[in-house]
């Protein structure tokens, strides 16, 4: 599960494909709020703000 902003989306889906061998959910986390979880707010790739969850 990654958290990362628009630009390593892209990057995010590869690292995901190549780890567990099958496409990852694409959740846009400005239209999801979790109940009982806080997603990161900062991509882990970055300084940039978490924009997308891949799961
Ligand atoms: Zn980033």
């Amino acid at each position: 599960m990654y958290v990362v902003c628009r630009e390593h989306l892209e990057l995010a889906i590869e690292q995901f494909l190549d780890e567990y061998e099958d496409a990852p959910d694409v959740v846009d986390l400005e239209d999801t709020h979790f109940a009982s979880w806080d997603p990161p707010k900062q991509c882990e790739r970055c300084a940039k703000a978490g924009q997308y969850l891949v799961v």
